[in-house]
């Protein structure tokens, strides 16, 4: 298991993420990451930015389904079987609050507790935390980068009501939405810790899925907004051997993408 009581590395992910689309906004974070409310959100002063926390959920459900995909498919990463539980569901999760209450039972420290959750999660939540265990990957809040160069920051939009149950467009509801233009740049820091090589390849190829065109952002996806393009991305580790070095102000160097992605390729099997 990775520690969580002692440092071993640290990686900055940064990069900007580019609205090839216009992009819609929402008034509130979505619970649901793929719903139909918006993760794109603006700042008392008018700022679009997304939340962190959206963003992490939109790539968070994003690997849960490439990880069932992989499951499925009876595939292994690093010689263990992987899987991704429903965190929506408390009766799907990997560790239930029952299971907790077993492994609590049966710990003697902490540290065994941790092990024995550790053990019982799934690869998502070991990655992305869940109710029991800390998250190691953070996400900051991705603000909008290049106002100076957009003609306005948003712009509002009429939208035709869909009937749901007949999938046809029903003459006479019409509700505005607010867009934020294409072209438009969200600036993207993530720090992942204590991760293998391979986690930070399964962090960057949601990330790029975001930026390739199969996953999009925010509602309205099927009309043909919020995709995007990631640009300038940039990956830069700190290993525990280095930290002091780091700590003294030193900036790491970068470490091309690739090597995690292929860190992935390889340990599946
Ligand atoms: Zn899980």
């Amino acid at each position: 298991m990775k520690s969580f009581f002692h440092f071993e590395n640290r990686y900055f992910v940064t990069g900007a993420l580019r609205a090839r689309t216009a992009l819609s906004i929402g008034s509130r974070a979505s619970l649901m990451p793929t719903g139909s409310d918006l993760p794109v959100i603006k700042t008392p002063e008018g700022v679009p930015f997304i939340p962190g926390s959206s963003l992490k959920g939109v790539l968070r459900a994003f690997t849960e389904r490439l990880v069932r995909t992989l499951e499925q498919l009876g595939k292994r990463i690093n010689g263990q079987v992987v899987s991704a539980c429903d965190p929506l569901d408390e009766d799907q999760r990997c560790v239930t609050p029952k299971i907790k209450e077993q492994i609590s039972e049966k710990a003697a420290d902490e540290r065994t507790f941790t092990e024995k959750l550790w053990e019982k999660s799934c690869t998502v939540c070991r990655l992305y935390g869940s109710q029991w265990l800390a998250s190691r990957v953070s996400f900051q809040d991705a603000v909008l980068r290049n106002a100076e160069s957009l003609v306005r920051l948003t712009e509002v939009r009429d939208g035709v009501g869909i009937d749901r149950d007949l999938g046809t467009a029903r003459t006479g509801i019409k509700f505005d939405f607010e867009t934020v233009p294409a072209g438009a740049e969200f600036d993207l820091n993530l720090v992942l810790e204590n991760v293998d090589d391979w986690e930070v390849g399964l962090v960057l190829v949601a990330l790029e899925a975001l930026g390739n065109g199969h996953l999009a952002l925010g509602g309205k996806t099927t009309r043909g907004l919020g995709w995007m393009e990631l640009v300038r991305l940039q990956v830069q580790g700190i290993q525990a051997q280095d930290l002091l070095q780091y700590l003294g102000g030193q900036i790491p160097p970068p470490t091309a993408a690739e090597r995690f992605r292929q860190a992935l390729l390889a340990h599946l099997s």
